[in-house]
């Protein structure tokens, strides 16, 4: 289909500087998980952003010295000719499909652990890194003058990379922002924003003949206030600045999770952006709706749509738009999983786009799959969660007649059941886009209402069998904490049961969150709210510990408080008394007796692959259990199996991970 006219003007070129981007889609900087360990991971995927029609494509941040090194977290960097053509990998995938590629100039200043390069961190005063306990060194004139020449010689090596965009980075509670923040840096106004144009200043004066210069700058203070002096400061970089990614310091509503944050939360917060400095602006939002990109611009908020997680869960979201497909946009779901892997030291993935990190290693495309050569027998697979369901997806767009079995009459298994968490609903767009695709396979049929046994899939007929059948969350305690489980733990109701429907009786509810991620938390939140008096209880020492790598922890603890849920930590399930959980002191033993009418352990889980050991020995010539039904996981995990199964079926056997080798 032709594009509809009316999002033309998303699609209009603008000069930024001495460059021209080919559109308004503007994929900011985000961290990767790749950056100097994996360029060529990284180029395959960044170049697989520009052919999905995002007109600028940036690096995540970018270190320009080794005294901003960001480990256990995987950064960029431009410290050496090595950086500069790995750097080059990534800016010709870009220029080969007729994007501009930009590069986040970054030093993290008093926030870096320098845990490799053993160096000293910098900043306007001697703080403690983060997560680390030991300090920065207080900046002196020759270290902001040796943070000068740095800054300068990384900007000509990016433009020897051959990069279009080059960003002066101010934001993010890094180096140039601990300048800007009062508190940091309490000297006068003038003084506090000095460094931010003397490093705009030289950038522009080093490569500004060949590379537009962006900033990503906050229009705030740290706590929200001195918007006014902020406005001045940008209205004073605008000869500097060719264009202004703004942001507010609030990185929890920036980088929101869906459960607290919807499309678009910032935008009140910079609308006068592009009135002060007269220059194009940038911004993110999680946009997903071609519409609310379209208001932006319509509105004169701002010149790009900017988009970290929508290009990683759809990374041909423009060219959809483009040719007027916009029901086959695959909707980030707000999840931040993909964030989460950056603070594991690993590459990124996405629950929606289970191609994500995997364009060089696997060689998956997000957008094709090889069809089958010659004749493709049909394929049985039981189970439509994510997993069966992807796995279905990748086999009909291969061309292989798919029977997609469910026993319930709503597909989506632990996503519909997950999805029901307060402030999840936009979770269900990972089986809702699926089932919109799969509607357009005519080779694949879904059945619902379906439960099969044994008997069932051998009457079939059918060959090749996927069993994705899931897990469910176990009765008896089994987890980290009791390996072994719980004897007499009697009656509970499971995370499944209430998100079917099941609510506790009379008494107490107490929550044991042996899991960890978001599952206990989110059932505090839902049965609180309810009415119902709730005790969360946690082996570790917080709300929801795992969360803290989706950014949501401190926003899930603060919301059971808000509820009023008693939060006890430090203790393990032991057992079940008259009218009371038992639990002990995972420091010390000690016991705890806490009053319970209902028991919910969110322990772990047991996959559900009866089927799959009922069907062994029967003839079949493909039998494979895949996502859940495997190994318990994210939902991540289940659209990635059933997307490397519905791949691997019929094909030649994969070959080891491509590993990006170190040349010795
Ligand atoms: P995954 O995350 O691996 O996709 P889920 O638990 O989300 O696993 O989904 C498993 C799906 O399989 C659920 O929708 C469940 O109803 C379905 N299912 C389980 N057993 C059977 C069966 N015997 N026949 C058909 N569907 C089944
Ligand atoms: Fe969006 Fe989740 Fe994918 Fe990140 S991992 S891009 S938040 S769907």
């Amino acid at each position: 289909m032709p594009r509809d006219p009316r999002f033309d003007p998303l699609f209009q070129p603008l000069k930024i500087g001495p460059v021209t981007a080919p559109n308004r889609f503007w994929q900011v900087p985000h961290c990767t998980g790749m950056g100097n360990r994996h360029p060529r991971t990284l180029a395959a995927m960044r170049g697989v952003k520009a052919e999905g029609g995002w007109g600028v494509v940036n690096t995540e941040y970018c270190s320009i010295h080794e005294s901003s090194d960001d480990t256990p977290a995987i950064h960029a960097s431009l410290w050496d000719d090595h950086d500069v053509r790995a750097h080059a990998l990534m800016t010709e995938a870009v220029h080969f499909q007729g994007a501009l590629a930009g590069v986040e100039l970054w030093h993290g200043g008093i926030r870096v652990s320098n845990a490799w390069s053993r160096l000293a961190g910098l900043g306007p005063v001697s703080a403690m890194a983060e997560n680390v306990p030991w300090q920065s060194a207080r900046m002196d004139r020759q270290d902001v003058a040796l943070l000068r020449q740095w800054h300068r010689a990384a900007a000509l090596r990016a433009v020897q990379a051959d990069f279009d965009v080059v960003y002066v980075y101010a934001a993010h509670t890094y180096l140039l922002a601990q300048f800007l923040d009062p508190v940091l840096n309490p000297v006068d106004w003038e003084a506090r924003i000095g460094l931010v144009l003397a490093l705009a200043e030289d950038t522009r004066e080093a490569v500004g003949h060949r590379a537009a210069v962006a900033t990503r700058i906050e229009v705030t203070d740290e706590d929200g206030t001195g918007q006014e002096e902020r406005a001045r400061l940008l209205e004073r970089l605008a000869p500097l600045i060719d264009v202004f990614d703004v942001t507010i310091p609030d990185y929890g509503t920036e980088m929101g999770p869906s459960r607290f944050v919807k499309e678009a939360p910032l935008e009140n917060h910079v609308a006068h952006v592009r009135a002060v400095t007269g220059k194009p602006v940038v911004c993110v939002g999680r946009f997903t709706s071609p519409e609310t990109m379209l208001g932006q611009l319509r509105r004169g908020v701002l010149d790009f749509i900017g988009a970290a997680r929508p290009s990683i869960a759809d990374p041909f979201l423009p060219k959809k738009i483009d040719e007027g497909r916009m029901e086959d946009i695959r909707e980030c779901i707000g999840c931040n999983i993909c964030y989460a892997h950056d603070g594991l030291g690993a590459p990124i993935r996405c629950t929606q786009n289970p191609a994500m990190g995997e364009e060089w290693r696997r060689g998956w495309h997000p957008e094709d799959v090889p069809a089958i050569t010659g004749r493709a027998d049909p394929v049985l697979i039981v189970g439509a969660g994510p997993s069966g369901m992807e796995a279905a997806l990748v086999l009909g767009r291969r061309g292989v007649p798919v029977l997609l079995a469910e026993a319930e009459d709503s597909p989506g298994g632990r996503v519909t059941r997950e999805a029901r968490l307060p402030g999840l609903s936009e979770w269900a767009r990972v089986r809702d886009w699926r089932l919109g695709q799969l509607a357009k396979l005519p080779q694949v049929e879904l059945f619902r209402a379906s439960r099969m046994g044994v008997q069932d899939v051998l009457e079939t007929g059918v060959g090749h069998v996927l069993v994705a059948t899931g897990s469910l969350w176990r009765r008896d305690g089994t987890g980290r904490s009791n390996p072994g489980g719980i004897a007499g733990l009697g009656a509970v109701l499971t995370p499944d049961d209430i998100l079917a429907g099941a609510r506790p009786g009379d008494g107490p509810v107490v929550i044991f969150d042996d899991e960890g991620y978001h599952i206990a938390a989110g059932l505090a939140d839902l049965l609180a709210a309810e009415g119902h008096e709730v005790t969360y209880v946690s082996p570790g020492g917080a709300v929801a510990e795992w969360s803290a790598y989706t950014t949501e922890q401190s926003r899930l603890q603060a919301r059971l408080i808000g509820q009023g849920v008693t939060i006890l930590t430090h203790l393990a399930l032991a057992g079940r008394g008259e009218g009371t959980a038992e639990f002990a002191c995972v420091h010390t033993g000690k016991p705890l007796g806490v009053a319970c009418g209902t028991l919910i352990p969110v322990t772990s889980r047991e996959p559900q692959d009866g089927l799959w050991h009922g069907l062994q020995g029967k003839g079949l010539t493909t039998l494979e259990r895949i996502g859940d039904a495997r190994a318990p996981g994210l939902i991540f995990h289940a659209v990635h199996d059933g997307h490397r199964a519905g791949r691997a079926l019929f094909a030649p056997p994969e070959g080891p991970l491509r590993r990006e080798v170190i040349a010795l």
